[in-house]
This record gives structure tokens, sequence and C-alpha cells, in this order.
């Protein structure tokens, strides 16, 4: 058998009934390709169930505020994948006369999309021999082949592709990704593969040398930089002060609480110090509550009422402080 019927045969006997199995139609492909980056399968589905009901097609998601895209993903975290598969929704009204197009370099050219992405919505839903390759397949296919070279290189990603096409020759491609995904995320884990169970067992190279979780190769990641930031929970009346100040590139066009790197020149309570790890940065906030006896003026601020609070979609780390100094209930 080849390595495709092998993989493919196993996908047939042994799929997850995940919801978005059960549509071919790009842009619901799409939408649970990006939500699935980053996130857990499990974590992401509720969400894909939401986004699908409130925004079925393209022209509602192009037509729908940037806001309410963002407030809808909340809890997802990376916003930029909403922000790019809302713009990619107006790319394609605008550009694709609101048809999700089928050439691979036309899909190319919509906002967020790269290379991985393209091969999914290309293979899965228009049964293109176009190879997609993610963290799983990465995986697997480092380990059939055991390959020392260092994942990081791009050079390795082409190498890796290649060997996914050359797999997927007289494919089912839809079926060929899939498989060859879901290998990776059921079977072919990080830590624990259970080869016992793999259709590629008789190719692989790293479970015939028993060093499986030796592959793939990857030089260290540099550690997130570490700041020590001032937090502020300004409180005047019944409003709270917002910030808008996104200069340092996180998270772009969400609300958080005001935050400097020295303190405030105000006698405010300390709260309980937080900490915040982003991918490549983590804050150890100092948090303060304070009540203002007027509103105070300060740069990308404005004051919002404590009832609206839930129609501002805001940084994780600073809703987490506002719940606990406010409650839950004002989200
Ligand atoms: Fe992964 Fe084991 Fe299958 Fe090789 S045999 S691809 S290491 S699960």
């Amino acid at each position: 058998m080849k390595v495709n019927e092998k993989i493919e045969s196993w996908y047939d006997a042994n799929k997850r009934d995940l919801v978005f199995r059960q549509t071919q139609d790009p842009y619901q492909i799409w939408v649970s390709e990006i939500m699935a980056q980053q996130t857990r399968i499990d974590s992401m589905i509720p969400y894909y169930i939401r986004w699908t009901h409130k925004w079925p097609t393209i022209e509602s998601l192009a037509n729908a505020d940037i806001q309410e895209v963002l407030h809808m993903w909340q809890g997802l975290g990376y916003y930029n994948r909403a922000r790019k598969l809302h713009q990619g929704a107006i790319t394609i009204m605008n550009k694709f006369q609101g048809k999700f197009p089928e050439d691979i370099q036309d899909i190319l050219e919509i906002d967020g999309i790269g290379e991985y992405t393209a091969g999914a919505i290309s293979s899965i839903c228009f049964n293109k021999e176009q190879p997609a390759v993610d963290g799983n397949v990465f995986r697997v296919i480092t380990r059939v082949e055991a390959m020392d070279d260092d994942i990081t290189k791009l050079q390795t990603r082409k190498k890796v592709t290649e060997i996914c096409a050359r797999w997927m020759k007289d494919s089912n491609p839809s079926k060929f990704t899939q498989g060859l995904m879901e290998i990776g995320a059921t079977v072919c884990t990080p830590k624990n593969p259970m080869c016992f169970l793999c259709p590629l067992q008789d190719e692989c190279k790293a479970h015939k040398q028993g060093n499986e979780t030796e592959y793939p190769v990857k030089k260290k990641a540099k550690p997130p930089v570490e700041l020590e930031v001032y937090t502020y929970v300004l409180v005047y009346q019944n409003k709270v002060c917002l910030s808008q100040d996104d200069q340092d590139g996180l998270m772009k066009d969400l609300y958080r609480l005001p935050q400097y790197a020295l303190p405030l020149s105000i006698n405010a309570t300390q709260l309980k110090k937080r900490k915040h790890v982003f991918s490549h940065r983590i804050w150890h906030m100092n948090c303060f509550y304070y009540e203002c006896e007027q509103p105070m003026e300060l740069e990308h601020c404005l004051w919002v009422d404590i009832d609206q609070l839930k129609d501002y979609a805001m940084v994780t780390a600073h809703k987490k402080l506002l719940i606990s100094v406010m409650g839950k209930h004002l989200f």
C-alpha cells in the first residue's frame, strides 16, 4: 500500500467527529483553520460554532463591525487572527465578488492566509494536490524521515513540504490532508507518540531507531522579554478609565487599563501583583486601585461607564484584573 493510501484508509476508520469536518465550504474551513492555530481543538469548537452561526457567510463577516469581531474572539488570544479574518472577508468581497477563490495564488492574496492555510483550503475544499504543512504534519514527516534539519530553517520547511507533496501524489487530497493532520494530532503526539496505532509504522525511521521524540529537531527559542509595569484601575463615580495605547504592538485595537513603565504620582491602593505571559513578553504587573476626585486626563485614555464595560474588547490580563476588583457580572 502506498503512503497516501495508508493515511486515507486510517483516516476513514479513525477520524474524530469534529463539527468542521461536516463541511467543505472554504469559508468555514478557513475560519476553523485560523481558530485552530495556537488553540486546542476542544477549546476552539464553541467559538467556531458561535462564529459561523453569527456570520455564516463571507459577506456577513465582511459587514461586521471590527469591535464586535474582536469581542467574539475574546478568550482565544492572538487577536490578529480575528482582524485578518475580517479583513480577508472584505478582500474576498472586493476582489473576488464575494466568492472564495479556487486558484492557490488567489487564495494567497487573502489577508492572513499563508502557505499552510492556502494548502489546507485548496486540498480539503477543492480537492487539489496542494500540501498543507502545519506543526502536526511537520512532526509526522520529520519523524518518518528521521530528519536532523533544524525546523526553524526555511530550507527544512521546503524539504518537508516537498516530501508531503510527493506522498500526496495521486491521493484523495481532501482525505490525505485531513488524515495526515489527524495522525499528528492524535497518534504522533509531541511527547508520547502511540506508534502501535500508527499507519506509518513500517516506513517510520525514527520509530525504527526508537528515538521518535527527538524529532523534529529545533534550536532553542529566545526567552521572552520580562517587563515590570504599573497597572491602574482608576475609578471616577460610575466610570472606569480605559486606555487605547497599543504602541508596544501587542494586541492592537484592544482596550486596556492605563499601564506604564513607571508608577503614577497618586496615592493609590496597591493590589496583588500579577504576571501575564505572552509568547515573546512577560508583564510583571504592579496593580493599583484609585478612586479619583475628578476624571484624570491621561494620554490615549477615555472614561467609560462601568455597566458598559462588556461592550469593550479588552486585553485578557487587564480584564482579569478588572474582574478581580469589580466582579465578573460586568463582563
Ligand atoms: Fe509518529 Fe510513531 Fe507513527 Fe513514526 S510510527 S509517525 S513516530 S506515531
